[in-house]
């Protein structure tokens, strides 16, 4: 744990960007471990508008997308939820994340939370060398992926790797599953199963529209 907590200290704000098609338990344990860590305050937890590195794909509703969140949040006092970059028209990109945060929060110390998978693709973000002064980036390790900051060209002392209980969850694989009628409890929040249920999301996903498996 980074440090104790402080009178009169500047707050530390966690920055939880992600498509969240749905939101699962891997990104709510890396939030909440990460907010441990580092002393946290709050993690707000950002949906993407129209997710650059996933133009060719097909993104469920960005509404859909801020209720699951919303839901899954909910019952954290230190969870919130941001509409900033659904607001946004047009792609999202972080560095706009980013500064959009910094001007709500600007007595803040923002620390912006990623996978393994994700902080590989950091420098092919637009205006990445923009990005480091106006957070902390945490990356948590995610199986599947390589922990390993050291093969990354990363700027020094901008990015940590911390190890996180290992949850081997994605969110193509919720859709997946969803999409040829498997549960998917326990992967995601209760309320974000019955959203999907009643909601039909993902209806048409999964390869299986033969209703085979
Ligand atoms: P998709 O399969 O659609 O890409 P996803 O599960 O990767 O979904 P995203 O919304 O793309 O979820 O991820 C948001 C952020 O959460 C990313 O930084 C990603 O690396 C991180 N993340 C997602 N799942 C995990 C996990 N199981 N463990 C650790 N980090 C995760
Ligand atoms: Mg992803």
């Amino acid at each position: 744990r980074a440090s104790g907590r402080q009178e009169g200290r500047r707050s530390r704000v966690g920055i939880m960007g992600g498509t969240f098609d749905p939101i699962h338990n891997g990104h709510l344990v890396a939030a909440s471990e990460v907010a441990w860590v580092y002393d946290l305050d709050e993690v707000i937890f950002v949906p993407t508008g129209r997710p650059v590195f996933k133009l060719d794909k097909q993104v469920s509703e960005a509404e859909d997308r801020y209720l699951m969140t919303v839901i899954a949040t909910a019952s954290n006092p230190k969870f919130t939820v941001s509409r900033v970059d659904i607001d946004r028209p047009g792609i999202t990109y972080t560095i706009d994340t980013l500064r959009d945060m910094k001007a709500l929060r600007p007595n803040s110390d923002l620390y912006f939370i990623t996978g393994a998978d994700a902080v590989a693709e950091i420098m092919r973000w637009k205006d990445a060398d923009q990005m480091w002064d106006l957070a902390h980036f945490v990356a948590v390790s995610r199986p599947g992926y390589s922990s390993n900051l050291k093969d990354l060209p990363l700027p020094d002392h901008k990015v940590d790797m911390i190890e996180i209980p290992a949850l081997a969850i994605s969110s193509t694989d919720v859709r997946r599953r969803a999409g040829r009628g498997m549960p998917v409890w326990y992967l995601v929040p209760d309320g974000v199963v019955q959203y999907i249920n009643k909601h039909g999301l993902y209806k048409d996903r999964g390869g299986a529209g033969d209703g085979s498996r």
